[in-house]
């Protein structure tokens, strides 16, 4: 078994151990966490997600921990996930701006996890979403989601969840209004905490109003709770919303459509975050600094930088630049008058061994290879004036005529060239001198040098 299905395996009993691990290999972008989420998505889908937001101070986390107690009287496991956008902290350890109840902390039916911001790919709904997979995976019934504030981060965060619950507290009239934008559509069920304060009366007034101009498409009624979370009052009332909202989300009309609907938004969220790490791939963090200032100085527009990101990034550049950087010169070719002539110098002069001569008839030239070090020299002598060789001895005399570079997959390389825009002489590999697979590169493009490829996976001699 694979390291990987071991520790599914391990998982799918909620070994919390492993559960901790799985959850900390999604916040750090780890390999494996996308093979144990692909293992684990068939498991997921059992138990309730219930999102909860709203503005700060109110009272979301005494909330949170009540309906978590109030799930295991009913004796229903529990996990909680507690969200801050904010926060550069995450890990159960590191919870320091709050202190769950022991009754919690302590119980081995409930898994507690606390998630902050990462990096700046805005991937923390994704990893919140994969963190409550494993949790559903595991087996917990119920799995809340705590965010702070009431952010667009959180937004993406509690729409991902079975159930919405949009936590407000009395006499924040005003700020219902403010955060209504978003926060008005998701909500499933509302609930007034804090209700034994005044004002409780003009809250529900004013939601009623609210609610009443949006329209829900799935016909569904959001319903309002009171609660005093801090004296454990309407909990059992909010347990009961929740649950009702939970059956009519499963088992109603528009389940179907709406889980599809999610499914949908998951996959565009995982390809965008896919896509945008594979173009930074290719361009490092001072790189994007260099354009920035290019694009606010006017030098350079963003719409090309992006289009050269894009390409640099696309899979045949990033094969070969990985893979098939070419490795050495295999040989210079010299154009000469006459092989004889040239050896007094090569051979005779210099002291290089003459490995062969042989005539390459396709290509009109008589080619003599001595080998030098890793590489050789190529003398070409031409079998007549209209042959590529003795056409350029015609127009520029004898001297330096190709730079042969040897690389590992000829093909590959020559349709690489060719998408980037590159004038081959050759868009197909053809045999050259000893069989091997060669082309050549147009020298409009290379800086005035014709320039031959080869393929090296023929040994040398
Ligand atoms: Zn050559």
């Amino acid at each position: 078994m694979t390291n990987a299905s071991t520790q599914i395996e391990r998982i799918l009993q909620r070994d919390v151990r492993a559960v901790a691990r799985a959850i900390s290999a999604i916040e750090n972008e780890s390999p494996v966490a996308s093979e144990l989420l692909k293992g684990l998505f068939a498991h997921t889908g059992q138990g309730l997600v219930i999102g909860l937001t709203g503005a700060p101070g109110a009272g979301k986390s005494s909330l949170v921990d009540k309906l978590a107690l109030q799930y295991r009287a009913q004796e229903k496991s529990v996990g909680i996930v507690a969200v801050d956008p904010s926060s550069p902290f995450s890990g159960g350890a590191l919870l320091g701006d709050r202190i769950r109840m022991q009754a919690l902390t302590t119980d081995p039916q409930v898994f507690i996890r606390s998630m902050a911001t990462r990096g700046n790919l805005g991937g923390l709904a994704r990893a919140t979403v994969d963190a409550v997979a494993v949790l559903e995976a595991a087996g917990y019934d119920r799995t809340l989601v705590e965010t702070v504030g009431v952010g667009q981060d959180e937004v993406d965060i509690v729409k991902t969840a079975d159930v919405c619950v949009v936590v407000l507290v009395p006499g924040m009239g005003d700020s219902i209004q403010a955060i209504k934008a978003g926060i008005m559509e998701i909500g499933d069920i509302f609930v007034i905490n804090k209700a034994e304060r005044d004002g409780v009366e003009q809250t529900e007034r004013e939601l009623i109003g609210l609610l009443e101009m949006t329209m829900r498409p799935d016909g569904w009624q959001p319903l309002i709770v009171r609660t005093v979370a801090t004296e454990n009052r309407g909990i059992a009332d909010l347990v009961a919303a929740i649950e009702k909202y939970g059956e009519f989300v499963r088992h109603g009309e528009s389940s179907q459509s709406r889980r599809s609907a999610v499914a949908e938004n998951r996959i565009l969220e995982i390809l965008r975050e896919r896509l945008l790490r594979r173009a930074l791939q290719s361009v490092s963090a001072s790189q994007l600094k260099d354009f920035a200032a290019l694009v606010a100085t006017r030098q350079r527009d963003p719409y090309s930088i992006v289009e050269e990101i894009i390409s640099a990034s696309s899979p045949t550049s990033m094969m070969h630049a990985a893979s098939d950087s070419p490795r050495k010169i295999n040989h210079l070719g010299v154009a000469v008058s006459t092989i004889d002539d040239a050896l007094r110098f090569w051979r005779d002069g210099l002291g290089l061994e003459l490995h062969e001569i042989e005539v390459v008839e396709d290509q009109g030239v008589r080619t003599a290879m001595l080998p030098l070090g890793e590489s050789r020299i190529e003398l070409l002598e031409a079998t007549g004036d209209e042959t590529p060789v003795g056409k350029f001895l015609a127009k520029r005399g004898p001297g330096i005529h190709h730079v042969c570079i040897e690389v590992a997959d000829i093909t590959a390389k020559l349709m690489q060239l060719k998408e980037q825009g590159i004038r081959l002489i050759d868009e197909q590999p053809r045999r050259g001198a000893g069989g091997m697979l060669v082309a050549f590169v147009h020298p409009a493009s290379t800086g005035g040098v014709l320039v031959e490829l080869v393929e090296s996976s023929k040994p040398e001699i």
